[in-house]
């Protein structure tokens, strides 16, 4: 196992120095860092006995088909004491996460979700484990958004749910994400017409990589990108759910006016109700854990310091577990801004920019996980992930379960994200633990 974590490290190391800027980490969709990347972890998948394929959305599949050791009770046929064996199909369970990142990235973020599964096959394979199901390592060609300003466009295309707006989206040079799919992959329009099929609401889709009764569920390996395994002092915890998010923008109308010459009772200063609403966010969301409301921009009109502000344009982000709970909090705080806009005699708009259903993971795939982390770590700590993840894109697909690793002050897309090595350790051993449970369970 020690071997297997100085592995592991090294690889995070190297990849994380693959990069489409000098000086600092940034790999985004389709990039030529991108192509270095995957030829790179390739060579570490094929070494660890997986065979390789890129499908044609970019994504890295490492593939270990199910094997049965000569001589050892063969896990996925029948019943020994009956002496008659019904076979039964083979399944797979998927393992991964992505290799895109942000702009001056740090090196685990995605990258662990990948390389990790890697090593704990190798670390298998080493042992002369096999596994009754085949595993497919998947390292997903773009999560962050950075490059067409839209998230998980890797995990859409292994899943089949690319849309055709999703195909139509440009980066900053004009490019399509049709364009540079066919760019990356060699692919005539006429093959990518025929990857492409039309399913129920006239959205194109690009045909998933499985069917979902083939597959087993989704793990993804992730550092937390947040403060709860280290405030409880813990390497890892088993995620329940992603939080849903619907995020907006909120534009409070009042009048611009001279700062000098308007009397305070006959103004209606947009900026003044924008500030009141922002305190009654931070206050209402508080008072309800888990949820979770920000605002983190604000955009003054006319924006001068001898101008009563006209015009407020704010963006507002609320997450919850449950989209109920997530829906009734909206509900709320737009409520507030409109009883806070009347009084000051203000108008508000409002409009959705984004709207992600919760995610609940797998009952069945964590509650194994769950076991596995008390087995390696003592005790487990089930935790909810507000930033969202490919998983939230693979649970349509499949069942889902996340495995959280402790990272140094919840820090991420940062350079300075850091989980220890230790940490490392206990998520390889407890990943090890899982596919030989599965194993078990399967063949009992
Ligand atoms: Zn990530």
């Amino acid at each position: 196992m020690q071997a297997a974590k100085s592995q592991l490290v090294r690889m995070l190391d190297e990849l994380g120095r693959i990069t489409d800027e000098p000086g600092r980490l940034t790999r985004t969709f389709l990039s030529p860092a991108m192509r270095r990347a995957n030829a790179r972890v390739a060579t570490w998948m094929r070494a660890a006995g997986l065979s390789v394929r890129e499908d044609s959305t970019g994504n890295l599949v490492g593939r270990l088909e199910a094997n049965c050791r000569a001589g050892s009770p063969d896990p996925a046929g029948g019943s020994e004491t009956s002496g008659v064996r019904r076979p039964r199909p083979t399944k797979t369970l998927l393992l991964g996460s992505h290799l895109d990142t942000v702009r001056d990235a740090g090196k685990f973020d995605g990258a662990l979700g990948v390389l990790l599964p890697i090593v704990a096959l190798g670390e298998l394979r080493r042992r002369g484990v096999a596994l009754p199901f085949a595993v497919e390592v998947l390292g997903f060609s773009e999560e962050e958004g950075v490059r067409f300003a839209s998230a998980y466009l890797g995990s859409k295309g292994f899943s089949g749910r690319l849309s055709a707006a999703d195909l139509k989206l440009r980066d900053e040079q004009g490019v399509s994400v049709r364009e540079a799919i066919q760019r990356w992959s060699a692919l005539t329009p006429a093959r990518f017409g025929r990857l492409e099929k039309r399913v129920e609401g006239n959205a194109l889709h690009l045909q998933a990589n499985h069917r979902r009764s083939n597959l087993m569920g989704y793990l993804e390996v992730h550092i937390e990108q947040g403060p709860v395994l280290e405030n409880k002092q813990l390497a890892v915890g088993v995620v329940s759910a992603i939080a849903g998010q619907t995020r907006g923008r909120l534009t409070f109308r009042g009048r611009a006016g001279h700062a000098g010459t308007t009397p305070m009772e006959l103004r209606r200063d947009a900026l003044a109700g924008a500030a009141e609403f922002v305190l009654f966010v931070e206050t209402s969301a508080r008072a309800v854990p888990p949820l979770v409301a920000t605002v983190g921009t604000v955009a003054v009109e006319p924006g001068a310091p001898n101008v009563i502000p006209g015009e407020v344009t704010l963006s507002l982000d609320v997450r919850h577990p449950r989209d109920d709970a997530r829906d009734a909090a909206l509900k709320l705080l737009l409520y507030a801004a409109g009883r806070i806009a009347r009084r000051r005699k203000l108008g508000t708009t409002w409009s959705v920019t984004q709207d992600n259903p919760a995610v609940t993971c797998s009952a069945p795939l964590s509650a194994a996980l769950t076991r596995s982390v008390v087995a390696v770590q003592g005790r487990s700590v089930e935790l909810v992930s507000g930033a969202g993840h490919d998983a939230v894109v693979m649970s349509a697909l499949t069942p889902v379960a996340m495995l959280f690793v402790r990272c140094r002050d919840g820090l991420s897309h940062h350079p300075d994200e850091f989980a220890s090595r230790a940490d490392l350790a206990v998520a390889l051993r407890v990943v090890g633990d899982f596919l030989q449970r599965l194993a078990r369970e399967q063949s009992s």
